[in-house]
């Protein structure tokens, strides 16, 4: 039986893996296995500090920015399926760009000399992140005024200043972790009214999930009630949503 001949087309070595008729080397030179751009571009939004990811906004941070060069090399990588594995990132800030360094092994079909099971290539690469200063759809409308929900927090028996700021720390606490999904969570405005005092929110899921855990958590329920202010550009009804918490 004869032994099929292996040796890289280009250089001529007879040792190590092969690629469409190249060493590993070889093929690398050519540098056509995935072509990562030397710089992305990432909306940030400058009111709240965030980056676009996808379709959401999400806390600036080095992680952040990781998964979101991931996300490109994944795409990049997907049309082409080829699969990455050991992918390693590393973020670091400089001046007015973030520095990214990349590096992954992908594997390549053989094929060569009947080599089973593909070839294992490394890939690293530098490129730069650019943070395009913008402002996203809910800051807009959070810095107009915009709310879905008012929060009315009133108590039966006048408050200690202390138990005013507990409670209002409280709820701003619930709509800021609930901000990490609802880019509406936030307060708009806080109103001292006898009694207590109003909270006008951004988004009315958010306004709903924080008066819920409120509820749940003080052992009172939360009085909802609405009002209708108009008409939505594709004809719905429009509601300012009041969710009512008494101590
Ligand atoms: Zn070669």
């Amino acid at each position: 039986m004869l032994a099929a001949s292996r040796f890289c087309v280009k250089c001529g070595k007879e040792i190590g893996e092969f690629v469409k008729g190249l060493c590993v080397p070889c093929f690398l030179e050519k540098g056509t296995l995935i072509e990562l751009p030397k710089s992305i571009t990432v909306d940030y939004d400058r009111r709240s500090g965030r980056l676009r990811s996808g379709r959401d906004w999400v806390p600036d941070s080095d992680g952040e920015v990781a998964k979101i060069v991931a996300g490109r090399i994944l795409s990049l990588a997907a049309p082409q399926k080829l699969p990455i594995e050991g992918l390693a990132i590393t973020v670091r800030r400089v001046q007015d760009r973030i520095a990214v360094a990349v590096s992954f092994s992908t594997i390549v079909e053989g094929g060569d000399g009947g080599v089973a099971g593909g070839v294992s290539i490394p890939f690293s690469a530098e490129l730069s992140v650019y943070l395009r200063k913008t402002i996203s759809d809910a800051s807009m409308k959070l810095s107009s005024n915009y709310h879905e929900a008012i929060m009315q927090v009133r108590f039966a028996k006048r408050p200690t200043l202390e138990e005013g700021r507990q409670k209002l720390a409280e709820v701003l606490a619930l709509l800021k972790a609930e901000k990490r999904k609802i880019e509406l969570s936030e307060a708009i405005d806080t109103k001292n009214v006898p009694g207590g005092f109003d909270l006008l929110i951004g988004s009315a899921k958010a306004a709903k999930k924080v008066a819920t855990r409120m509820g749940r958590k003080y052992g009172i329920r939360p009085i909802y009630s609405n009002k209708m202010i108009g008409m939505n550009d594709n004809g719905t009804t429009k509601y300012r949503h009041t969710y009512c918490l008494k101590f």
